[in-house]
């Protein structure tokens, strides 16, 4: 390796990739301080007493920070806070976690991004080729830090979600495989507003990809489709549609995922999967087309497919109560997640929606709301943008805080083949902790019914 001139590196953000990219600076012999604005982890502080690292906590020590050569950001920390418009002002780089780690590995990358989907099918991608022998890791937005995997480099793959936040901080980074899902609005709190800003830090994951790299992306979607009529991108392409069969694409018709991957074909019958409703498909095809690059046998990929578990809150079965089903989406904090999960079901649903609203537009799922959807329940503290949208649509809305209440009143509403389906376009943190709380307590209340009833 090369002697950096880089020899200080700060980090800001002491929580799992803060801590990780700690680690392997001083693996590698640089000069390393972590800083965090708040409290961090027992395990967090515990870690870089232990190894020695200088951190802080509760406070950034600026002249220190903008002392570094280089500055490692945790995506959680918006580009607008002065410190780092100081540090760019200064000509300081400033790169993310992944940037960081991939420095440091001969491993390959698939790299997932997307508004939604990233979770299912970077778990999904990492379990094909997992369960098929490939020596592969798991990283990005999601389970371990890839900087501390990196320190004994001993993957030949890597599987990794990317947010936008993370390919904001992206510059040499180059996925082998990479998987843009569909970009429709969401944090553009962090984008000035302008929906083209979040596209383009969406379409850094192409950045250094070439001709012999492959990149699986949704054809059908808007935003995606409008990029790639204004820009050329010389990488293999490897559209994934529901309208249009191309030679080398993935194509869902029918009932049937219909794979091709440079003329070599795979076909398997939507039914046969763990992981149901048609944008599932399309993390089907993306995570299949991407296990046929790496190279996986037909017989490797059926097996695989058939063993996968979805991560809990994306449309999980939450128990059946006298034959109505409870679902618990309650990962589904936009109203694009909302649209697949309405569309996930043929039967009458009865919709829990609500929570902090991150600047919703409901007029996307309209009319499906008007065709399938008999009774609202609002469960949030403030409803009102709800209320007033769907009263004059949805035939019964009601109002609640009290997740067992909303199970109370679905039940008042269900019929049997019902389907009950938590999925609240909306963030958690107004009634609960996160996402995974509000969910855990929807299963927890329809258990409870079903015990005391
Ligand atoms: P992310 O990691 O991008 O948030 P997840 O896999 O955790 O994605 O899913 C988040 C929500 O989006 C869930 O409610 C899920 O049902 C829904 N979803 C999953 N895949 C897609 C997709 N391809 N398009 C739209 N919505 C999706």
């Amino acid at each position: 390796m090369s002697v950096s001139k880089v020899s200080k590196i700060a980090i800001l953000g002491g929580g799992e990739s803060g801590v990780g990219a700690a680690l392997l600076a001083q693996a590698k012999g640089y000069d390393v301080f972590l800083s965090d604005k708040g409290p961090l982890q027992k395990k967090y502080r515990q870690i870089l007493q232990q190894q020695g690292i200088a951190f802080e906590e509760n406070q950034h020590t600026e002249a220190q920070i903008l002392a570094a050569d280089e500055v490692i950001k945790s995506p959680g920390i918006p580009d607008k806070v002065p410190l780092i418009q100081q540090l760019y002002a200064q000509g300081t780089p400033v790169i993310s976690e992944i940037e960081f780690a991939a420095r440091y590995t001969k491993a390959k990358f698939i790299g997932i991004t997307g508004s939604n989907g990233k979770t299912t099918t970077t778990l999904l991608a990492y379990h094909l080729l997992k369960s098929a022998g490939i020596n592969v890791g798991l990283g990005g937005n999601i389970g371990d830090s890839i900087a501390k995997q990196v320190i004994e480099d001993t993957f030949d793959w890597f599987v990794l979600e990317i947010s936008s936040f993370q390919l904001d901080n992206m510059y040499q980074f180059k996925a082998d495989v990479g998987i843009l899902l569909n970009i429709t609005p969401d944090h553009l709190d962090r984008y000035n507003y302008l929906f083209q800003n979040y596209v383009n830090s969406k379409f850094r994951l192409l950045q250094n990809m070439t001709a012999t790299d492959d990149f699986i992306y949704f054809a059908d979607n808007p935003a995606i489709a409008q990029e790639l009529s204004l820009k050329s991108f010389n990488v293999n392409h490897l559209p994934i549609s529901f309208q249009k069969k191309e030679e080398n694409s993935g194509f869902f018709n029918d009932g049937v995922l219909q794979l091709n991957y440079k003329g070599r074909t795979f076909d398997i019958n939507a039914r046969e999967l763990p992981i149901q409703g048609p944008h599932n498909a399309i993390n089907a095809m993306a995570a299949t087309l991407a296990a046929m690059a790496v190279g996986l046998s037909d017989e490797q990929i059926v097996a695989g497919l058939k063993s996968f578990e979805n991560a809990s809150h994306r449309l999980e079965p939450a128990g059946q109560i006298n034959g109505v089903r409870f679902v618990n989406d309650s990962k589904a904090t936009n109203v694009d997640s909302v649209f697949y999960a309405l569309n996930s079901y043929d039967t009458p649903i009865i919709w829990i929606a609500g929570g902090q609203d991150k600047g919703n537009d409901y007029t996307q799922i309209e009319s499906l709301v008007r065709q399938k959807v008999k009774a609202l329940i609002c469960l949030g503290k403030d409803n009102s943008k709800l209320l007033s949208f769907f009263t004059p649509i949805v035939p019964v809305v009601i109002e609640t805080q009290e997740v067992e209440q909303a199970v109370r009143y679905a039940m008042s509403f269900g019929q049997p083949d019902d389907v009950v389906l938590l999925s609240p376009a909306c963030a958690s943190f107004d009634l609960f902790k996160n996402y995974e709380d509000r969910g855990n307590q929807f299963k927890a209340a329809v258990k409870r019914f079903l015990e005391t009833n």
